[in-house]
Parts: structure tokens; C-alpha cells; sequence
């Protein structure tokens, strides 16, 4: 937990985000300004600043079957992720995330 990150915050309950979907150790948000028909981001309950300090891979497995089973619950075929390390490739937000957007044709 990082007491100045939103995402922990989000994770944490504060601002009673609903979320899409909860394994043990990853949650499932929408993302509030989204870039398709429907845009999650999957996140690691701990705080990780990004995929560079991901070391855990046990999570990073944890991660990846959390976007099968979202996707699967929110019945999406087809979509795109997509995960942004470091500012010069737009990460605003450092909590690790993995965007998933589709929808398009859902
Ligand atoms: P990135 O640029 O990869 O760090 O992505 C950060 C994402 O977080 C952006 O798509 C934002 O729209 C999204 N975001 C920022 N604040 C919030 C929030 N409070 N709740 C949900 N999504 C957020
Ligand atoms: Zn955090």
C-alpha cells in the first residue's frame, strides 16, 4: 500500500469503486475515462510501481488468468491489452495495470 497512489487507493475501498471482478490477489475496475466500449484495468492488490518491479511470477500468471476470467464473466471474445512502463510511454498511473478494452463488436 502506498498512501499516495490512487490505485491503492481505489483497491483499498476509499472510494467505493465497484469492482468487476476479485481473485485473491488482483481486482478488476472500469476505467473512468475509457478508450473503447468497455475498458477494465486488472491490477495487483500490492503495490507494484510497474511491470519493470513486477518480480513476483506467481502474481504475473495471477494477472493474466484474471484477464481470461473478466473477460470471460463480461463476455468479451475479443480485446486488446495493452500495459504502459514508464512515462515516456504514457504511464500516468504507477500501479501496475494491464488495460483491456474491447466491446466493439460485442
Ligand atoms: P496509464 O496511462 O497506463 O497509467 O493508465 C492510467 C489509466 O487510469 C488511464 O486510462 C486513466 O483513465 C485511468 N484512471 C485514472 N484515475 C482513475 C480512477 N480514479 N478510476 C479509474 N480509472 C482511473
Ligand atoms: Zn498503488
Amino acid at each position: 500500500m502506498s498512501d499516495n497512489c490512487i490505485f491503492c487507493k481505489i483497491i483499498r475501498g476509499d472510494f467505493g469503486t465497484e469492482f468487476v471482478y476479485e481473485t485473491e490477489n488482483t481486482v478488476v475496475f472500469n476505467d473512468i475515462n475509457p478508450a473503447a466500449p468497455v475498458h477494465m484495468l486488472v491490477c495487483p492488490k500490492v503495490h507494484v510501481e510497474s511491470l519493470n518491479e513486477l518480480e513476483d511470477t506467481a502474481l504475473m500468471s495471477e494477472l493474466l488468468q484474471t484477464v481470461k476470467a473478466v473477460t470471460k464473466k463480461v463476455g468479451l471474445k475479443a480485446y486488446k491489452t495493452q500495459i504502459n512502463t514508464g512515462k515516456e510511454a504514457g504511464q500516468e498511473v504507477f500501479h501496475l495495470h494491464i488495460h483491456v478494452l474491447g466491446g466493439w463488436n460485442k
